[in-house]
């Protein structure tokens, strides 16, 4: 076996790591953790530590590590045909098997599924699927999109303008011109308490509207939104958000793309957060619960309100140009379809509306009385605190406190748990496997609530 220093050279050296400080780490400032095995809710580094990983990997792990019904699944897979393309009709037994459990569990209207490989190039292919469902109607003119601030839609070109978050923009000459921004549902962050949360929705909804008509709705094709805020904060919308919004945009002819990468799939405590939260998405994004991250695959779920016009389009403009040379792999749609029944078998989706309740409950018992608090909110096993200077008024601590990232690694370093601190605003994260047990949400409870007062007690 490779020893460990022998490892970390070689990561120094060659190995060019996603979203990192690229200086820091050259000087040996971030943690390297190499990691090496993977059970249930934990991961073992090589050092031989054992972490609860209260965040899925990046909230995808869903039926959390070391499941051998799909390691037995890819292995299979590979072994009869590893791979073969899905271009001009073609398909394989997974990739079609796949694609009918995933529409069966779809909510009404969708109809049909892309596969591509992770949420970014799913999001790629919806913005393409908009401009065409456009040009087949013969309204080339609609093409703008709208998301949200704090959205995250991916790190592509289109997909990172989509995303609103601007250490995604700023380095890279970010938004294209054809994406725009709406304010985000962050009840918490406006309102400072002056403002009902219906009033908040209706500013929102009116503000969309604004821009709509400002811009012209015959230059606008879709709006993207997740149902849950995900990266951008972990924010549940305020009750009666997204009817708000779908009023305003079914009223200019716009179409929604749900972008449920994270919350498909149980996360929420229901298969999907469009059936939640009465979304009628026209298109669902989905990705990371797919497989589980067992393999990548993602996908674009197309209802056949968008299905009909793809199709018709094809006898106008000729084959659909887009694919990728990975689309539907059937490794990929192996660890799928094995992913999903073992969702089903485990009732995976009950057990994240449950324990994702008494986590929630259990968070706000333990951390309500710790003045830096500012509020504890969730759905299903998707949590998250947030730290403020004060209480009353909202008010945030100094970005450069970094008070957040302090408390993630308190939790790390002081319990071993894996919690996230979130980019933007001092927010502590946590989606954790949805097999977790209420055992296990009481030790992340415990972990975070030392973790919080050891910090509090050393501002
Ligand atoms: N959409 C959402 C809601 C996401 O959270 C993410 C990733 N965190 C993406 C899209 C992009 O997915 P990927 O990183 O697989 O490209």
């Amino acid at each position: 076996m490779l020893r460990n220093d022998q490892l970390a050279e070689w990561d120094r050296e060659t190995f060019f790591h996603p979203s990192t400080h690229l200086a820091q780490f050259a000087r040996g400032e971030l943690p390297d953790r190499i990691v090496k095995t993977g059970d249930g809710v934990y991961i073992t580094d090589r050092e031989g530590n054992r972490l609860l990983d209260a965040f899925a990997g990046l909230y995808c792990v869903n039926v959390g590590y070391g499941r051998s019904e799909i390691a037995d699944a890819i292995a299979k897979q590979a072994r009869e045909l590893a791979y073969y393309h899905a271009y001009v009709g073609h398909g394989t037994e997974a990739s079609i098997t796949l694609a009918k459990m995933v529409v069966d569990r779809a909510p009404v209207g969708m109809s049909k599924v892309y596969f591509g490989l992770s949420g970014s190039d799913a999001n790629e292919t919806n913005v393409k699927l908009v401009w065409y469902y456009n040009n087949v109607l013969g309204r080339p003119e609609k093409k703008k999109i709208i998301s949200r601030w704090r959205g995250y839609h991916g790190s592509g070109l289109m997909t990172g303008s989509l995303t609103g978050l601007e250490l995604f923009h700023n380095q890279f000459d970010l938004p294209l011109s054809q994406v725009i921004h709406t304010d985000a549902p962050y009840y918490f962050h406006r309102n400072v308490r002056s403002q009902s949360e219906a009033d908040f929705v209706a500013q929102c909804a009116a503000s969309l509207e604004e821009l709509i008509e400002k811009e012209g709705a015959d230059t606008i094709a879709a709006f993207f939104g997740e149902p849950v805020l995900g990266t951008g904060g972990i924010v549940p919308p305020p009750e009666g958000y997204w009817d708000a919004i779908q009023t305003v945009l079914r009223k200019h002819d716009i179409l929604l793309i749900a972008d449920e990468v994270v919350t498909g799939f149980g996360r929420l405590g229901c298969m999907f957060g469009s059936d939640h939260y009465g979304i009628r998405p026209d298109i669902i994004t989905i990705a990371k619960g797919l497989t589980s991250a067992y393999a990548p695959l993602s996908g674009s779920i197309v209802s056949e309100k968008v299905w009909k016009v793809l199709e018709d389009g094809t006898d106008k403009l000729g084959p659909i140009g887009h694919g990728w040379t990975y689309s539907a792999h059937p490794i990929g749609a192996a660890a799928g379809v094995a992913n999903l029944k073992l969702i089903d078998d485990l009732d995976l989706v009950t057990n994240a509306r449950e324990t994702g309740a008494y986590f929630k409950q259990a968070l706000k018992d333990a951390l309500d009385d710790i003045e830096i608090v500012g509020d504890i909110r969730g759905e299903g096993l998707m949590a998250a605190v947030e730290f403020v200077q004060d209480r009353e008024t909202g008010a945030r601590f100094e970005a450069s406190r970094k008070v957040g990232p302090a408390i993630a690694t308190a939790l790390l370093d002081r319990s071993k748990v894996i919690g996230r601190a979130m980019p933007q605003g001092d927010i502590l994260g946590f989606a954790p496997p949805l097999c977790l047990t209420t055992e296990e949400a009481d030790t992340i409870v415990e972990a975070t609530r030392d973790a919080v007062k050891t910090v509090a007690a050393g501002l």
